[in-house]
């Protein structure tokens, strides 16, 4: 976030069935012994397993006068700050239009925002910016990702962001080091003290994200632009795979959802099925949270159960799914 003193809104982690034919999925919950070193994330899982797509990055010239170069040069930041505006219910569109109005009031302005269907830049990324104290102004490109009501539409704008971020390091020729090169508000006010603001932190955490997840995405968006022009890795686009027939079509790989539950247990196990013998195989990292629904890609049966597909390779047994497909 910038400088607006609003209220952040407490959002559930746990998020049931949304509106408008969107599925929601809820994090994974590792069992609490092993709780430490559990580091995937289910929102990546997630964007992987319904093949989400980064839009496009739409430039515009906003009303941000104040040009200056960076510290190296006009067109030489060192890397990219990833803040989030606690702003709940205003898109990208709505802070465009706040920022390019108010600027001068609140003596703050970014780069671009993201939402979960926009990528709206508003000023030159070869300029410098007024979002995070004077060093990082003065070294870094900076971006807000606007705040979200469903898990859905946190992986779409985390997709986006992601996105963004990877292009502007290729941009400009940057390498991709986390901590470094793509830094929190968080770090940034670490790092040199000029601010005391930890976004995107607590709100990723609101949606078991993490900085370090994120960065998993950003490196895997970044590796496979540079090999490959597309964030798939297969050459197939060169803005990033996302195009705007595409981008609010929801979910077309998803079949069903099921509501999940254990009455014997504490969690719902997750089999994945061995890719040697084909036996399904219950897992002891991961598990699903008990009365939680789940976006179902795939159904399959093996040895007279039903197993629904949640994740990338997870599954979740008849037994413990209410299941209803679309
Ligand atoms: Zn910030």
């Amino acid at each position: 976030m910038v400088s607006k003193k609003r209220l952040m809104a407490t959002l559930a982690t746990s998020v049931a069935l949304a509106g408008a034919g969107y599925v929601t999925v809820n994090q994974v919950v590792p069992q609490v012994s092993i709780q430490q070193t559990v580091k995937a994330s289910a929102i990546n899982d997630y964007i992987a397993a319904n093949n989400i797509k980064p839009v496009s990055i739409q430039n515009e010239e906003g009303t941000f006068s104040q040009w200056f170069g960076y510290a190296n040069g006009v067109g030489k930041p060192i890397g990219i700050v990833i803040h989030e505006t606690a702003t709940p219910g205003a898109s990208a569109r709505n802070e465009v239009t706040y920022f390019n109005r108010e600027w001068q009031n609140a003596q703050t302005y970014v780069h671009a925002f993201v939402d979960a269907n926009e990528i709206i830049n508003i000023h030159n990324t070869d300029y410098g910016v007024w979002g995070a104290g004077h060093t990082a102004n003065n070294n870094y490109v900076q971006v807000e990702l606007c705040e979200v009501n469903t898990t859905d539409e946190f992986a779409r704008s985390v997709s986006n962001d992601a996105y963004y971020v990877a292009s502007k390091l290729i941009q400009y020729n940057l390498p991709f080091t986390p901590g470094v090169t793509v830094v929190s508000h968080d770090d940034i006010s670490k790092m040199y003290g000029e601010t005391n603001h930890n976004d995107p932190v607590g709100y990723f955490a609101n949606w078991g994200y993490s900085m370090s997840q994120f960065d998993e995405l950003v490196g895997q968006y970044y590796n496979n632009l540079k090999n490959s022009g597309s964030v798939d890795g297969d050459g197939s686009s060169t803005n990033g795979g996302g195009d705007d027939t595409n981008n609010n079509t929801g979910n077309s790989d998803v079949v069903g959802v099921t509501q999940v539950n254990n009455p014997n247990g504490s969690y719902v196990p997750i089999y994945m099925f061995n890719e040697d013998t084909g036996l399904p195989e219950k897992q002891t990292v991961r598990a699903l949270a008990n009365n939680t629904p789940w976006a179902v890609a795939e159904t399959k049966t093996f040895d007279g159960h039903v197993y629904y597909r949640v994740s990338v390779k997870e599954w979740v047994m008849d037994t413990y799914s209410q299941y209803s497909a679309f």
